[in-house]
This record gives C-alpha cells, structure tokens and sequence, in this order.
C-alpha cells in the first residue's frame, strides 16, 4: 500500500512523495526482512531442512524475524549473537527476549569470532555443533533474497520517478532495482559508513538506474543524535507514519533535506520503501535513556 506523505512546508517545491508501507506487512517480521526469507523458507522445506541458523547483533531486526519465521514454520531456530557480554544480560534486551520467547536458542559469541562468520572453518564449527542447519547469512542477503525483495515493487509503481529505499547490506536495494522500471532512478540510503556497499549491490544487479546517497548515516550504523529523534517525532506527529532510527528515519530524514535543497525536479513522483523496523525502537529508547537522550515517541 502506497501512502501520500504530506509535510507541512514542502509544498513550494512541488514533488509527490508516498510511502510504500511495508511495515504493515506482518506484525513482527519487519517488512523487508518477510521478503527476504519468502524463498528461502520455501527452499529450506523443499530440502527438509528442520533448523534454520543466522547471525545479528543485540537489536537486529533479522535475528527476530528468522525467531518469528521459525516459530510460524515450524523450524527451529539457532541466533549467533555478537557480543558475549550478552549472556547475562540479554533478557533486558527487548529483541533477544522475544527472539527466545519464539524457540530461538541463543549462542553469544565474541567480536573476534563474530567477524568470522563466513569462514569455512567457523561455518563447519556451526554445522557439526548445530547438525546441518540451514545458514543464513547477517541480515538475510543471499540471491533468494534479492528475488523476493523484487515483489517490492507492483505494476502500479510504474508511475513514479523515483524510487527510494534504506541501505543495510544491499540486499533489499537489489531486489529493487532489478524489479525497477528503465525510467525509474533508485536512491539508496545507506544506514552505515563504509564504501563497500556499491560493490556489493553490483553482484546482485544488471541496471545502472541508481544510485547511493552516503551523506545520511549520521555517524555510523545504529547511531542516532537528538536532530534525528526529533525528525522522527515530528514526522510521526505530522503523518501519524512510525519510523526506525536505524534505517527509515534516516532515509526519510535524507529525502526530506534532499528535497529541501531542491534535488528532484517539480512535478516528480517519489516513492520510498517503509522497510520497517519499529521492534527496534523499544531497545534504543532503553539506550536513549542511559544517555539521557530524549526519546522516540512510540
Ligand atoms: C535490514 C533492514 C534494512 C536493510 O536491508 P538490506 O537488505 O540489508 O540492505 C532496511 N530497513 C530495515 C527496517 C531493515 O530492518
């Protein structure tokens, strides 16, 4: 569902800009991250697998979605977590205590060994210790989740010039720009620092219609300030539309000051994609709070 964003005092600069809400997809698995395991849920039945594995941090979205997924499946679930020092502490964590409370078995790991994740050696570790799970890598990014990611975008989508859309590992961009129409310029908001992101999404894709706009991750990934919990305020009260911190404020923050500063034409059409999110906002107003920051309205 495409919803009209109205913000008071854009109105000079004549553009149209929607949100596409797939944050209402499902309750808990955050929109983009439902599209994400669709086919790789269908691929671990098909090959009877009976337990799915992945990685996350404290807060991750899609640590909670693979939990809620597995519970809805029927697989069980196993989360690698970085950080050992959440042993003893993961049940004042919002994301990791739902994540249990859906069957998913927690296995905190250190930094150093979270890093290596990808390694033969740590994979053959997993596989033997958990017996042949079905691995999912952080954030759920693999070809299958590109290909579910292109449902994102609908024939009705044709009309717009541009289509934008937050940036974690690339995966969901992907999807987005191969299902994108020829005239369509995608925009990516890159939640994070780091300039591996384009060669990443360039594996997945065959089009050159977009683009990353790196100007808006405001220091890093998962880091906020008070202009942005405010911009996150302000925007639900004016739009009565919810947003994360870690990914759609910014990109919503960045479309805004974009179009402020003139960037899109008059007259163009601007979808951005509501890639969801909002479990993680209880956990940072836990982390607002110790730093006497003021807090997400939610
Ligand atoms: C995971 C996530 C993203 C980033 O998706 P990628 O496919 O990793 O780029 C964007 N928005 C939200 C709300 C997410 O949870």
């Amino acid at each position: 569902m495409n919803q009209r964003v109205e913000i008071p005092g854009l109105d000079s600069f004549e553009v149209r800009l929607y949100l596409k809400r797939d944050d209402l997809l499902h309750p808990i698995i955050s929109g983009n991250k439902l599209r994400k395991l669709k086919y790789n849920l269908q691929r671990a039945k098909k090959e009877k697998y009976t337990k799915l594995l992945t990685f996350g941090g404290a807060y991750s979205n899609h640590i909670l979605a693979v939990a809620c997924a597995g519970h809805e499946h029927g697989f069980e679930t196993i989360g690698i977590i970085r950080g050992e020092e959440l042993q003893n502490q993961w049940k004042d964590n919002p994301t990791l205590k739902r994540a249990f409370a859906y069957g998913m078995q927690l296995d905190f790991v250190s930094r150093e060994e979270y890093r290596e994740k990808n390694t033969k050696r740590f994979v053959e570790v997993l596989q033997t210790k958990y017996e042949n799970p079905m691995i999912l890598p952080e954030g759920g990014t693999n070809a299958l989740a590109v290909k579910g990611c292109m449902e994102i975008l609908t024939e009705e989508d044709a009309s717009f010039d541009h289509v934008c859309c937050a940036v974690g590992t690339g995966g969901t961009i992907s999807g987005v720009i191969n299902a994108s129409e020829q005239h369509h310029t995608v925009l990516g908001f890159p939640a994070l620092k780091g300039d591996f992101l384009k060669a990443d999404i360039a594996t997945f894709v065959k089009r050159d219609n977009w683009n990353l706009i790196s100007d808006y991750h405001f220091g890093g990934y998962g880091k906020v300030n008070e202009v942005l919990v405010n911009f996150i305020n302000t925007f639900k009260k004016e739009t009565d539309i919810p947003l994360d911190p870690v990914y759609t404020g910014k990109m919503m923050f960045g479309i805004v000051d974009l179009i402020q500063k003139g960037h899109f034409q008059k007259g163009s059409k601007i979808l951005a994609i509501h890639t969801g999110g909002l479990q993680g906002n209880i956990g940072m107003n836990q982390r607002l709070k110790q730093r006497k920051m003021p807090l997400l309205e939610i």
